[in-house]
């Protein structure tokens, strides 16, 4: 039976990056060794690296004076290397969810935070609007995509401030205006490749601002000035990433994606909108994630929601259980899922209404 993986993360990957990885796994580049055992100094995994970061580059056309990197440490170290580099005395952040929460957290060691709006009333079900920034913030942080609650703010917030986005979950879903931004950081486990790689794009002139020493291994400015050499950085999963971007280029870039992703997450969308059994825990089409959807059961229906995970599982829908902070059901339609899968899982519920 066919497997339609909506896992949130890691995820789906494209069927070529999992056949150039596991190819490369074995002999890469034509030297005999795995990708696992050549130095990273290698001429080899040094052009994987350049290639990966033109890619990106060119992917989203970030403008001259950004730096691309590709560290460790997940999305969750970033919480903590964006004030460490950023912030003096003050910095303005959104609150849409878990993630921005575990964010803001960490710039609290730094400085002073102003949350400037938070969604927590409603269980981060919509997207705060209307909030003031105040001016003398040196930054302004958000989450692009909240992966565990199904929103998604796709237009760049309107501040005075440089723009910094934890982009985890939707990155290379659409284009983006670059410029506008200190800092964009992305765990590579969603729409890039595998878990162990964080993608990092930094404005090279927002650094060196800050008063206080920067750790070594926390400092962008060493990575940035040693092209993501500073350390070993994680090699197969940067092969990975850049597997995926060879692929996406391929696709025709994030402009032709994002139809593909409109089209993805509307055809959910209207079945759940449609049928009587389910509704979305996004109400606002206008903050509705394209990337991950979330819906639980409708009240009268509930008592069948174990039944239904069972039915779709059944079915070889994988990965479709809410999160627990939120229950229900999300699935997660990234770049790399195919939009047979997506009508495939609507399938699934219409054959599930029937029945009910
Ligand atoms: N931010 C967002 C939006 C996420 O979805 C996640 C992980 N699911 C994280 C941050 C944390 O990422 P990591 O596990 O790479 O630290």
């Amino acid at each position: 039976m066919k497997k339609h993986n909506f896992y949130a993360g890691p995820s789906i990957l494209p069927e070529f990056t999992k056949e150039k990885t596991a190819e490369a796994a074995v002999n890469f580049a034509g030297t005999g060794l795995s990708v696992m055992e050549v130095s990273h100094r290698s001429k080899e995994f040094v052009a994987v690296m350049d290639e990966a970061q033109a890619l990106v580059k060119e992917l989203l056309h970030v403008p001259d004076g950004y730096s691309v990197l590709f560290l460790q440490g997940g999305a969750s170290t970033q919480f903590l290397m964006v004030p460490y580099n950023l912030m003096n005395k003050k910095a303005a952040y959104l609150n849409t969810g878990s993630w921005a929460s575990k964010a803001i957290k960490e710039a609290k060691l730094f400085g002073e935070v102003v949350e400037v709006a938070s969604s927590k009333d409603a269980n981060f079900n919509y997207i705060p609007k209307g909030y003031e920034v105040p001016a003398d913030a040196e930054y302004f942080h958000y989450t692009t995509n909240n992966t565990i609650y199904g929103t998604e703010i796709l237009k760049e917030p309107e501040v005075a401030m440089p723009l910094v986005a934890d982009m985890s979950s939707d990155i290379f879903s659409r284009p983006l205006d670059v410029s506008k931004y200190a800092v964009i950081y992305a765990g590579a486990q969603k729409n890039l490749g595998p878990s162990g790689a964080t993608l990092v794009i930094v404005k090279d002139d927002a650094l060196g601002k800050v008063e206080r020493t920067i750790p070594t291994m926390l400092d962008y400015k060493i990575h940035a000035d040693k092209g993501s050499m500073f350390n070993t950085p994680s090699t197969l999963a940067v092969f990975g990433c850049l597997q995926t971007l060879i692929w996406l280029k391929d696709q025709g870039g994030v402009e032709a994606i994002e139809k593909v992703n409109i089209e993805k997450a509307s055809i959910l969308y209207d079945e759940l909108d449609r049928n009587k059994l389910f509704v979305p825990t996004v109400a606002d089409p206008e903050d509705r994630s394209r990337m991950n959807v979330t819906f639980v059961m409708a009240p009268e229906y509930g008592e069948v929601e174990k039944e239904f995970l069972e039915f779709a599982t059944a079915r070889g829908m994988i990965g479709i259980k809410g999160h627990r902070s939120v229950g229900g059901f999300r699935a997660s339609i990234y770049n790399a899922m195919p939009t047979d899968s997506v009508k495939a899982l609507v399938e699934t519920m219409q054959e599930f209404e029937k029945i009910r």
